[in-house]
């Protein structure tokens, strides 16, 4: 194994022209840019207004391209970003050592719908959408639905582990990865797992890349499980008059018996934030919180049936309930433009918090009292069925300085509390770049050894996606 420590890529790594010129020699014109433009699009994410522009961008069509880009990388010893549609949240897409961004979009091809089987086998690069879409014109059902779902890509996903709303009932991306196609950062294509619904042959190398946030390989297929659509849905509202309270009716949800498909959890304030935009059902008016449900199975009256069983459990609190497409839509809608209104109030620090389901009233105290000890005004919303909030520290009128003090101080010991509580540092989003400093406090320094060597394993030179997830 190659010694990494006087190989690794420099801070800012430029190309050489030489270099620029062997990686041209690699693909078509069209496929490689060192323009001004792409260089400031490939250089940020999603994540606050961090920009890191790479020396280069190369958007390979094939695996084969994708396996010489990286046997260039590893001889020139440069640093390799590998890049989806860049939506991620925590700045794991940034190209923070220069160098080159590797765009995975053009890999785009469904390869092989297996109706049958259910499974299906597709290229990174294919929006996860769009996937969804092409795999419910055969009656099946990709669950797995981050709200960017409209543009981020099913490789970005796999790097992240993402969720969504559904993941409540049918879990993460994880659940639905059989097995990959990669290429390491020697350039070596390997291939993980199978299309078979039990493999245990080897080590689970399938599962080690979901969640490796572009720092162990580059993934350049998947295969996925599927399953079928859901018959009947029914989505229900329920208004609180507290935040506590509605997140401890989350709980009381899943005790009724009822398996929600999804629930959400939104504070008053969120969604008044969202009403300066959009026209809400006026039921919500008076909420200090609100709990979305969608239930779903085979019939409606199955549904109606289980829906009963949640009004008796909240009552006197009446239900709004959605049964046509548009009206559920109506009330998904609430909770779908909730993060825009927000970005669109203040700018603000995210912490993607999770924690066991019966700690989240303690976790939206503990939310508040960060915020409140800071000086800043918190929002939270999210997969409140997974113990999951977004919990939004607004910047509102501050001064720069003074914002990054009282952000870090309220994050710092909302984190210290979410680890308290049994949670974890981040439930969907990643580490990335920007929550790397939390790492040391959550995992234990043998866990972290172990990971560094993992990482040692796969990427010895250190040129794939350096300075991420390790503080
Ligand atoms: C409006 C909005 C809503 C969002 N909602 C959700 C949500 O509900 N749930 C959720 O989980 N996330 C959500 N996100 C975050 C983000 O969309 C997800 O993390 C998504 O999976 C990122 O996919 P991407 O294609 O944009 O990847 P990118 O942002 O480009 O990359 C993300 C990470 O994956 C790595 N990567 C990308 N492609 C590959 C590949 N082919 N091989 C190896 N590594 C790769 C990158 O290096 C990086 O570390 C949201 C983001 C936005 C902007």
């Amino acid at each position: 194994m190659a010694d990494s420590s006087d190989a690794r890529p420099s801070a800012g790594a430029a190309l050489s022209a030489a270099a620029l010129a062997r990686l041209a020699t690699l693909l078509p014109a069209s496929s490689l840019s060192v323009d001004a433009d792409a260089l400031q699009r490939h250089g940020q994410d999603e994540t606050e207004s961090l920009r890191f522009p790479p020396a280069a961008v190369a958007w390979p069509a094939s695996v084969a391209q994708v396996a010489a880009v990286m046997r260039w990388a590893s001889a020139e010893r440069l640093p390799v970003t590998p890049q989806g549609a860049r939506t991620g949240l925590s700045g794991g897409a940034l190209p923070v050592r220069g160098g080159l961004a590797l765009s995975l979009e053009r890999l785009d091809r469904i390869r092989d719908l297996n109706v049958a089987d259910m499974t299906v086998e597709t290229e990174a690069g294919v929006v996860t959408g769009q996937l969804q879409e092409a795999v419910a014109q055969h009656g099946l059902y990709y669950p797995p639905d981050p709200a960017s779902r409209e543009s981020c890509l099913i490789g970005g996903n796999i790097a992240e582990d993402s969720a969504g709303p559904h993941s409540c009932k049918y879990g993460t991306t994880r659940r639905f990865v059989l097995g990959l196609e990669a290429v390491l950062a020697s350039g070596d294509v390997v291939h993980t797992g199978s299309a078979n619904r039990k493999d245990v042959t080897g080590y689970n190398l399938t599962q080690l890349l979901v969640g490796s946030e572009g720092t162990l390989a580059v993934i350049t297929a998947a295969t996925l499980r599927l399953i079928r659509q859901p018959a009947a849905t029914l989505v229900l509202g329920f208004g609180f008059d507290s935040l506590e309270r509605a997140a401890r009716a989350v709980s009381e949800v899943f005790a009724s018996g009822v398996e929600p498909a999804a629930c959400e959890l939104m504070e008053a304030r969120a969604i008044e934030l969202l009403a300066r935009s959009h026209d809400l059902p006026s039921e919500l008016q008076g909420a200090e919180a609100f709990l979305l449900l969608e239930l779903d199975g085979e019939t409606s009256e199955q549904l109606l049936a289980a829906a009963a069983r949640l009004g008796e459990v909240f009552a006197p609190n009446e239900p709004l309930v959605a049964q046509d497409a548009r009206a559920q839509r109506r009330l998904w809608k609430i909770r779908s433009k909730i993060g825009e209104a927000v970005k669109g109030h203040s700018s603000y620090k995210e912490v993607d918090a999770v924690v066991p389901r019966s700690a989240l009233a303690a976790l939206v105290r503990a939310a508040r009292r960060a915020a409140t000890a800071a000086g800043l005004e918190s929002v939270c919303y999210g997969h409140a069925g997974d113990g999951n909030l977004h919990i939004n520290l607004l910047r509102g009128e501050l001064d720069q300085s003074t914002w990054e003090e009282s952000r870090d101080r309220a994050e710092t010991e909302l984190i210290s509390s979410v680890l308290e509580l049994g949670g974890a540092v981040s439930g969907e989003h990643g580490i990335g770049w920007t929550q790397r400093r939390h790492l040391t406090r959550a995992l234990t320094p043998a866990t972290l050894d172990l990971m560094r060597r993992v990482k040692q394993a796969f990427d010895p030179l250190g040129i794939l996606n350096p300075d991420k997830i390790f503080p």
